[in-house]
């Protein structure tokens, strides 16, 4: 694979801050989308642009032609059963939201949620929030001194056969990688439905979520060079037929009086109204840029760019880094001493350097670690080795000037 040749595609990256290369160290936070993305979208808005799914001409049946073969693009894509399992939403928070919201009647008093506690807050929030709807208990899986999930506190938690268990793939504050397929086993032994959030995982691992056996999914198209807007809500056919629908209006319904409503089949059930058909075309083109990367090689290549990462970094003194197991996933957290990692990230942006600073949507794993926040540097398949030495050498500098 030519990196160079892939780095030409996202125009983006070909710019300069202050007489500085662009360094985007920030993919985590959204990923910089390939030419052909902007290309699909631009072309749905130049030749086909209609609503889907409701009109006799031909503008809107190209519309929705495009619209629902992402669909079977992506039941493909993360090998589900069926293509009625795949929702559109906005993104993997709307995602957490629709499953939280739609099991209120399935869940009672005293029954217990588990949620990582390195999660996102889109990943804890919308439980809390169930909770609070119910009476049920929301427990944090601990974590063990390295930040891995504690997996004997976590069977031990099990043995309370909770209802709901919820899992990130990936932290996307530390890039740490959970063993997923022994935790969903485990959940499911223990009889609770799994959900994993995959925002973090989708673009860096390969996901084959009847393998997984989880009976929820949940990713963001920005993360995985698409556009934003977008997100995916993969569920086993049976439990997402049971959910209440989060939002409820056109396109959901079967039929509609003003004595009843009669709500359709899935996957229309959980889309209301006008979707976002611009976005999920954009996704099915960034899946197509996914699906044409020698992604195994693609893999290696990122994990050996990631080490490196760690490995320049802990060398450069005067860092703590957080985490940086050599099996983590495109993300490295730091800070530099005790400097606050806002300074620090201003003074990279200087630089041209763009790394994320703060609390990274995980206050309860910050509280863990007994931070404010950090600086995070993050990676994409674009990302080179040059990439990572004009971070190191801005790191110097910026130690020189703190220090
Ligand atoms: N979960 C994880 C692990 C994430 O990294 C993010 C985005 N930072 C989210 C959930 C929320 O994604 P979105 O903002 O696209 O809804």
């Amino acid at each position: 694979m030519d990196l160079s040749t892939l780095r030409s595609q996202f125009p983006t990256l070909a710019q300069s801050n202050d007489g500085y290369p662009l360094c985007y160290l920030d993919t985590a936070a959204t990923s910089q989308k390939p030419q052909l993305v902007i290309d699909a979208m631009n072309h749905y808005y130049q030749c086909d642009n209609a609503n889907v799914h409701r009109a006799a001409h031909q503008l809107s049946a190209r519309a929705t032609s495009q619209y629902e073969a992402v669909r079977d693009k992506l039941k493909q894509f993360i090998n589900a059963k069926q293509r009625s399992e795949i929702i559109f939403s906005h993104g993997t928070t709307e995602s957490i939201n629709i499953v939280a919201n739609g099991l209120t009647e399935q869940l009672s008093q005293g029954q217990l949620i588990l949620v990582d506690s390195a999660a996102h807050h889109a990943n804890i929030v919308p439980w809390q929030q169930l909770a609070k709807r119910t009476g049920a208990v929301v427990k944090p899986i601990p974590l063990t001194a390295d930040c891995r999930l504690d997996l004997t506190a976590y069977k031990a938690l099990l043995e309370q056969q909770p209802a709901i268990v919820a899992l990130s793939h990936v932290s996307n504050a530390l890039g740490t990688l959970n063993p997923v397929h022994e935790l969903v086993a485990l959940a499911k032994q223990a009889g609770a439905l799994t959900l994993v959030d995959g925002a973090q995982a989708i673009a860096h691992l390969e996901v084959d979520v009847q393998a997984l056996a989880c009976d929820f999914y949940v990713f963001s198209g920005h993360k995985m060079y698409g556009p934003t807007g977008i997100g995916v809500l993969y569920g086993r056919f049976d439990i997402l037929d049971s959910l209440r629908p989060l939002l409820t209006g056109g396109e959901m319904i079967k039929t509609v009086s003003f004595e009843h409503t009669e709500f359709n089949s899935l996957p229309n059930r959980l889309e209301a109204g006008t979707p976002p058909i611009a976005e999920v075309i954009g996704l099915g083109a960034a899946i197509d840029f996914i699906q044409a990367l020698p992604r195994e090689q693609v893999h290696a290549q990122e994990q050996a760019l990631l080490n490196y990462l760690q490995d320049k970094l802990s060398k450069l003194g005067d860092i703590v880094l957080y985490a940086a197991h050599s099996d983590n996933i495109g993300a490295v957290a730091f800070n530099l001493a005790d400097e606050h990692h806002q300074d620090v990230g201003i003074l990279l942006d200087q630089q041209g350097i763009a790394v994320r600073c703060g609390h990274h949507c995980a206050m309860p794993l910050m509280q863990t670690l007994g931070l404010k926040g950090c600086c995070r540097a993050s990676i994409g398949v674009y990302t080179n080795k040059a990439d990572i030495d004009n971070f190191i050498d801005a790191m110097k500098s910026v130690k020189d000037l703190l220090l």
